[in-house]
């Protein structure tokens, strides 16, 4: 495919704040031949705001594979084409994927145009570790599976960030309580960037208290935060590690015994011989 071929862009738009439009942003929707959006009645508030006058299409994930494939014809027929989505950037908790995908697939460009996103904007002034963490995005809805998904977490040693709608943030922070312990420090961050903006740190389970207190926390749009769990020390190896290490030490060097053991067990090597050594 030749360098001139036609271009989709992602361009990422305000979560709130109109002021946050990136100028560069504000250029490629006004230059491109065709903007595709989520909600087109949405995105005209953005387009009137900023006098865009590109005509808008409809496109979301459950879009039929026509639409994504008229998309794609557009770019075929030389059009340049940009995706956005309600707020924030396109494919982060919002569609895109598929589109993007596909059109990498044929050949032609995707170019991002960056821009503002909740989470980051979160985890940058959460006050939590931010050098290594996981985005979740949205929780399951229902008690038992968003349990089973927070169960799974409960050893996550780096930041965990979450979406939550407000009418569900009070219940799913007791959840994240019985699921992690309630002293593990966590963090809403509210309607950022907009008139309300709130960011507050408490152990989960004070947050939770704190968030029922008052239903106000419980309106807006919501990040979540939770600390990772202290990594497991070497001295802490489960009762099987240390069995299956015991065993292997009696026949072989540590650094042998380690790499056969985290084989067997899927503790980590270096744990289980830094456990051999401490042993001694
Ligand atoms: N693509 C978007 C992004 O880049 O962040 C996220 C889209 S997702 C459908 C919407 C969720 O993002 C909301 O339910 C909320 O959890 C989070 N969110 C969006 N704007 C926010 C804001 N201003 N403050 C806090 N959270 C926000």
């Amino acid at each position: 495919m030749g360098p001139d071929k036609a271009l989709l862009y992602i361009v990422a738009t305000p979560i709130g704040n109109l002021a946050d439009m990136v100028p560069r942003a504000a250029e490629v929707l006004q230059s491109a031949d065709l903007v595709a959006a989520e909600d087109t009645r949405h995105s005209q508030r953005l387009f009137s705001h900023f006098n865009i006058e590109t005509p808008l299409v409809a496109y979301h994930d459950h879009s039929d594979d026509q639409r994504t494939e008229r998309l794609l014809a557009e770019l075929e027929a030389g059009k340049t084409v940009a995706l956005i989505s309600d707020a924030g950037t396109p494919l982060i908790s919002d569609p895109g994927y598929r589109l993007v995908r596909l059109a990498r697939e044929r050949g032609f460009r995707v170019v991002p145009i960056p821009g503002p996103c909740a989470f980051v904007a979160a985890l940058s002034a959460a006050g939590l570790p931010s050098d290594r963490f996981t985005f979740e995005g949205f929780l399951p809805a229902k008690p038992l599976a968003r349990e089973k998904a927070l169960q799974n977490l409960a050893s996550e040693v780096r930041t965990m960030v979450f979406y939550e709608a407000p009418h569900r943030v009070a219940d799913t922070l007791d959840a994240m309580a019985a699921a992690f312990g309630p002293e593990r420090e966590a963090v809403i961050a509210r309607e950022i960037s907009k008139a309300f903006e709130t960011i507050h740190l408490l152990p989960l389970a004070q947050l939770a208290d704190w968030v029922r207190a008052d239903s106000n926390q419980q309106r807006g749009e919501i990040v979540l935060l939770v600390r990772g769990a202290e990594p497991q020390k070497s001295s802490e190896l489960d009762a099987e590690a240390r069995r299956v290490m015991e065993l292997l030490l009696a026949e072989l060097p540590p650094k042998r015994a380690a790499a056969i053991a985290a084989e067997i067990t899927g503790v980590n090597k270096k744990a289980l011989y830094n456990w051999s050594l401490e042993r001694k």
